[in-house]
């Protein structure tokens, strides 16, 4: 089958072909700047490569883009948009009614628009491209593919916030968990790489990106994700700030004279390693060259962190009683070995011993833990496109 993959944001949609029997990406690419100017990116497996201005007033527009090109006799890989056999859209939020992937039906986008309160800033973005792909290829079938619905194995304990019952029944105020269609790809890679049956083994995946989580697996499902009610929750990250008192929030509003959406916007756009750094950067890259010329805030953020990171490692090994493995994954987890080596310089305790050259070998999977080591630490690069395919697929299947 030909599997679309559709990432659709606010401003942006990226997309790819993927050929769901031998896993090969035929073309991808990114239509950036939607009804601001627009610009294109394609590339194809047999070549082809555009980086170009096109105008895309809308969504509608960016979609229309996407499918001339992947149908061009020139350019293309596809003869006509009925080849593609499943459109796979990414999804953010699914609250609690998506625990798994679903053809996207009238019914669907009613449920999904409900949980637009949920998730204001993606929902309605990834709706947007779910009309624009189904106004232009009214007979082909969507499949819609959640980001929560991985987590949502997570039980009561685990996601209810010691907050008034009654906040969960009026309101579903609770934790989600984020980033689930990633920690679902590589805690099933993690296990196939190290030749283990995923349903027996327990896994730590550290997705490390500018948005990052933390998330338990065990025997397949998620016991806890560290991201909650929203992606605020949890880790340091980028610009957002992770875990942090409540109650520190109102002296912070009272002495800086804030209201609520202003306490909001600092806490996701001017904290994390960002605010820590006195707005060095937010980026992994810039903290590290800045932490050699020895600036004395960025080496902090990195270390902040880092020992963020070790400390709900431990957590979830101990909510999941041990663990078998522990992934890193995402920009920073990929890339950043001196991080790595700092987080697992906590872990000791667990057995852990890493093997120093391999922690600097590039590869799409590498164990970097030492033979003597009594969990194993990999690296594994993610690959969520690859994922949605995979679910679309199997949903497709299901049909036939
Ligand atoms: P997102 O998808 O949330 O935007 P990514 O997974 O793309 O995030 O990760 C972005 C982060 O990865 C940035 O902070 C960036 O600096 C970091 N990163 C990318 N490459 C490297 C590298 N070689 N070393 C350290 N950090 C890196």
């Amino acid at each position: 089958m030909k599997i679309l993959v559709i990432n659709s944001g606010s401003s942006s949609l990226k997309f790819q072909v993927i050929d769901s029997e031998t896993e090969r990406v035929l073309a991808k690419g990114l239509c950036e700047r939607i009804g601001i100017d627009g610009r294109f990116t394609y590339k194809t497996d047999t070549g082809v490569s555009l980086k170009e201005p096109v105008p895309m007033k809308d969504h509608k527009q960016a979609v229309h883009t996407i499918l001339d090109t992947l149908s061009d006799p020139d350019k293309g890989v596809i003869g006509e948009f009925s080849e593609i056999d499943v459109v796979g859209h990414r999804l953010v939020h699914g609250g609690e009614k998506f625990t798994g992937s679903v053809v996207i039906s009238e019914e669907v986008i009613h449920a999904m628009t409900e949980c637009n309160d949920l998730a204001p800033l993606h929902n309605p973005a990834n709706l947007v491209g779910v009309e624009a792909c189904r106004e232009l290829m009214p007979d082909t079938l969507m499949v819609g593919v959640f980001d929560t619905a991985f987590n949502q194995t997570m039980e009561p304990k685990a996601f209810l916030y010691g907050l008034p019952y009654k906040y969960y029944e009026r309101h579903k105020i609770r934790r989600y968990g984020f980033h689930g269609i990633s920690h679902k790809y590589v805690s099933r890679r993690a296990a196939q790489f190290m030749g283990q049956d995923p349903g027996r083994v327990k896994t730590i995946v550290c997705h490390l990106g500018n948005g990052a989580s933390i998330c338990a697996v065990k025997y397949g499902q998620v016991v806890d994700n560290s991201m909650g009610f929203t992606p605020l929750e949890g880790l340091v990250m980028g610009t957002r700030c992770g875990d942090v008192d409540a109650g520190a929030l109102e002296y912070l509003a009272k002495k800086e004279d804030l209201d609520i959406k202003q306490i909001v916007a600092i806490l996701n756009q001017e904290s994390g390693v960002l605010g820590i750094s006195k707005n060095f950067s937010s980026d992994f890259r810039e903290l590290k060259d800045a932490e050699i010329k020895y600036h004395e805030k960025a080496t902090l953020a990195r270390e902040i962190f880092a020992y963020r990171v070790a400390k709900y490692v431990g957590s979830y090994a101990a909510a999941m009683n041990g663990v078998d493995n522990i992934v890193f994954t995402a920009g920073i987890g990929e890339n950043d070995s001196d991080i790595r080596e700092e987080i697992c310089s906590y872990l000791e305790y667990l057995g852990i011993t890493i093997d120093e050259v391999k922690n600097r070998e590039q590869a799409e999977a590498v164990k970097i833990s030492d033979g003597t080591s009594r969990v194993n630490v990999l690296v594994i690069k993610t690959n969520e496109e690859l994922e949605i395919a995979r679910e679309a697929a199997a949903v497709a299947e299901g049909l036939v």
